[in-house]
Order: C-alpha cells, then structure tokens, then sequence
C-alpha cells in the first residue's frame, strides 16, 4: 500500500500543474489517474495519420504569468491568428459571420439585420440592466432579433440545462458581451475585433498532448495511471484510496481534481448527496472526419472554429489542419447529449457527415478516409442559478475534513486552461491543507 501525505486526484491539467508546483517548492505527493494516459480533457488522439483533439485546445490568457510559464516549457507553439465564423441560414443561403455575433450583424440578410438593431433598440430602450438568468438577459439585454437568429439556437444546442436555469456568470465569465457603441458601430459594418485578447493564440506542435507530455515528464514518478479511484474511507489520520484493479494507498490530505460528483460517490457522506444532484453538466461526442490524400473541406476550411444554430446536429467544428501546419485536413464536430438521449454512434456520424454535405463543408462523401468518435462525460460544469450556494457548502464541508477541490471539474468552476493552472498555483501558494 503506498502512503502519501498528499494524494492528488486526477492527471489532468490540475493534476499536472499541482504536481508541478509542489514539486518546485520540495513538496512530497503522489497523483492518482484513472486513465493510462494522462490529460483528461487535454488529449489528442491518433486516427491513422489524423490527430485530433477533443474540440482543440488553443492557449491564450489575460493572465502574463501563464503566457510566461507557457514560453519557458521547452515546447514549440505554432502561433495562430484567430479565424472564427459564425453560420447563419437565410432564404435557402449559408451566411458566413464573424465572429462573436455582434461582430457581424452587418452581415446579416437585410431582415434579419434589421430584426436584430431593432431589437437591440428597443432592449436598450426598455433600460433594464438586471437580468435574472441566460435566457432572460439574452431576449431583455440583446433583445428578440440576435435572440432569434444566434443566441437562443445554439445556446440551447450547446447546454444541457434550460437556459433559464443558467446564471449571469456564464455572462460575465465566458460571453463577455461588447458594449452598446461596439454593437452599433459593428451592425454598420465598422470592423472589430472582439474578445481581443484570444485573437492571437499559441497551439503546441503536434497537438495539445505535448503540452501534457511535458507537465508530466519531470514529475512521473509521481503520477500512478490506471488507478481508477472507487472509494475514500476515512481513518484516524487520514484516508484510505480504494481503486479499480484492488490496490489501496492511504493519504492525510486529499486535492480532488476529478469530477465532482465521482468524488463525493466515492465518499461516505449521505448528507452530501442532495447537493451532488444539483451539479448539471455537459457529457459531448466529438466526431472527426479526416480527408483522403488530395481532398480538401469546402465552406470554412481557413477557419479554427466554426459556431451553427442551425438544424445541423452539430454546435461546433473544428478544422484541425490550421492548428498546426503538421496536421492532415480533419474536422471535429460536437454534439451535447442531452439528459435522456439515446445516442447510436453510428447514426450520429451519418447525420454529421450529412450536415457537413448540406453545409458545402464536405465536397463528397467519397472524400472521407476515416472517422472516428470519442465521447467524453464532464466536458463542462454548468453555472446553474444555485450553484454559488451549492459550491459554498461542499467546498466548505470537504476542507473541514482535509480534501480540497481544484480545477475544471473538481472545483466545477468553468476554466480554460489558464484559469486550472492559475487556481492550481494559488492553492499550492496558500497551501490550506493540515499535514
Ligand atoms: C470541448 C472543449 C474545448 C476546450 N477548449 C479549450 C481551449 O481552447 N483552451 C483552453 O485553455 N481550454 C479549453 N478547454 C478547457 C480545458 O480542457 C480544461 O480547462 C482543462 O483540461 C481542465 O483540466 P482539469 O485537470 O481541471 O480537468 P480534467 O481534464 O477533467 O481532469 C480530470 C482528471 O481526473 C481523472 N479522473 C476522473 N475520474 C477519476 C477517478 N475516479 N479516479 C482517478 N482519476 C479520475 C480524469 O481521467 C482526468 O484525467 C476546453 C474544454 C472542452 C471540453
């Protein structure tokens, strides 16, 4: 039985750069993943001669400690200037539009251009600036025209949860609405660039896995793969780790960066569960297409990433080949299984390939070489209206007993990858735990 004073839980991004920050400061721990290769969420997989990842991961940040800490890994970036595009569908006609949405009103159909100032108009008018959740500040802050025509559409597609039962710090946090002089100036045609600071990105060479290669390297022999976590019993002392294959390790403090809900399964504590029912989340299929020798995508293919509302079963696509010159032409599209879905993979692609046909994104079927789908549980915790209470009490229950929660998943807390690295270097600086 290995004993440890700090058990991490999960090899993800988290994972890895916790580890990596005790490791700097001398500080003993061991990590536990599920998984042979470590990750989570930050992986490319191989397909034949494709490599993908799942929905890519492009590195960007406000934050200049973590676009320091990025250029002194001894890794090569590709550095990326931002093409992103918005699919409309107008009178039988595919509209192609920048991206956010506001950025591109002024390429709208005329109606739908109107629809959306007009409504916009009339939100601004009505002064109301306090909005109860997604779906009201959507149709009463944007109004009904973008409501119609982007924000309803494919928010619904993308969430699996109401959009009325999403809060405002999705807003805040990830939307980050332009101002009012913005939408106007954009809506007649000046052009600008919005969210500026993810306009230019960095992608490793090779695919985001390297980024992980090159956490994980230097700290190894402290990482345990296939260590599928089952139970956590409490001792005089500490905790005991009960995994898969039958093996146990024994640990004082626990920083769980697997998914929330996994943990609190795995821990005795019915009081628990009521709130573990409250925590709504995402699970996607990622579909990759990859092209045969000599064939390229049709509609969109110098793009990163392509955003649709429309009746397509996809919400998102991505073009690998512009990552990384490294790459073969693939596209990865992604679909959010919805709660109740029942969902044959091999339908799913067939309508996938058939979205991409009536999109004029695939020439021909025939251009295929292979396809591949990876389905991933917990690709997003959703910000639902309770959730600051919900966190509050399980954050608070958890540290009273030695285990604290870090990152995506295991602080469900929406981050990109500089926010887990981020909270991963703020609590090994405060280091809350009792050893
Ligand atoms: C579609 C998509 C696109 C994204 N794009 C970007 C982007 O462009 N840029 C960006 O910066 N970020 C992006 N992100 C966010 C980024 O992926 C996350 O912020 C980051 O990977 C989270 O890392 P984590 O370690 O907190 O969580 P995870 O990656 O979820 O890691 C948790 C780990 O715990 C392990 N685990 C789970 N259960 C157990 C168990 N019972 N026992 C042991 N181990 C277990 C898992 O295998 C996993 O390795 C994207 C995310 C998604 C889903």
């Amino acid at each position: 039985m290995e004993n440890s004073d700090i058990a991490i839980l999960g090899a993800g991004m988290s994972g890895l750069s916790l580890g990596t920050e005790l490791s700097r400061r001398g500080i003993p721990f061991t990590v536990y993943e599920a998984e042979a290769t470590p990750g989570g969420l930050c992986r490319t997989w191989r397909t034949g001669p494709f490599r993908w990842d799942l929905g890519v991961h492009a590195l960007y940040s406000k934050d200049n400690a973590f676009q320091d800490f990025l250029t002194s890994l001894p890794l090569s970036y590709q550095s990326c200037d931002r093409t992103v595009k918005i699919c409309h569908l107008a009178n039988d006609a595919v509209y192609e539009l920048e991206y956010p949405f506001e950025n591109g009103l002024y390429q709208l159909p005329d109606d739908d251009w109107e629809d959306c100032i007009v409504g916009y108009m009339e939100s601004c008018a009505s002064k109301t600036n306090s909005f109860k959740n997604l779906s009201d500040w959507i149709y009463c802050g944007l109004g009904s025209g973008i409501a119609r025509c982007f924000m309803i559409p494919y928010n619904t597609k993308i969430w699996n949860s109401q959009l009325d039962n999403i809060s405002l710090k999705l807003v805040s946090n990830k939307i980050e609405p332009e101002p009012f002089e913005k939408i106007i100036q954009g809506a007649l045609g000046h052009r600008y660039i919005g969210r500026a600071y993810q306009s230019k990105f960095l992608y490793p060479h090779n695919g985001i896995q390297t980024l992980v290669d090159t956490l994980h390297a230097p700290i190894s022999r402290s990482v345990h793969l296939n260590k599928l976590l089952r139970r956590i019993t409490p001792q005089a002392n500490g905790y005991t780790l009960d995994f898969a294959d039958a093996t146990h390790a024994t640990c004082r403090t626990i920083i769980s960066t697997i998914p929330l809900p996994t943990l609190i399964d795995a821990l005795p504590y019915p009081e628990l569960a009521a709130r573990r029912e409250q925590l709504r989340h995402n699970d996607t299929f990622f579909i990759m297409i990859g092209l045969k020798d000599g064939k390229a995508f049709g509609r969109f293919k110098s793009c990163h990433w392509v955003f649709f509302a429309g009746d397509e079963i996809f919400y998102r696509l991505t073009f690998m080949e512009n990552f990384y010159d490294g790459f073969r032409p693939a596209v990865v599209a992604e679909y959010t299984v919805k709660t109740g879905d029942v969902v044959s993979r091999d339908a799913l692609v067939e309508t996938v390939v058939s979205d991409l046909l009536r999109r004029g994104i695939l020439g021909s079927a025939d251009d295929i070489a292979c396809v591949d789908t990876q389905f991933q549980q917990y690709t997003y915790p959703i910000p639902t209206l309770d959730l600051d209470d919900v966190k509050t009490y399980l954050t608070e229950f958890l540290a009273a007993k030695n285990i604290y929660l870090v990152g995506r998943n295991g602080a469900w807390e929406y981050l990109n990858i500089d926010g887990v690295f981020a909270s991963a270097t703020r609590f090994v600086a405060a280091m809350p735990y009792r050893s």
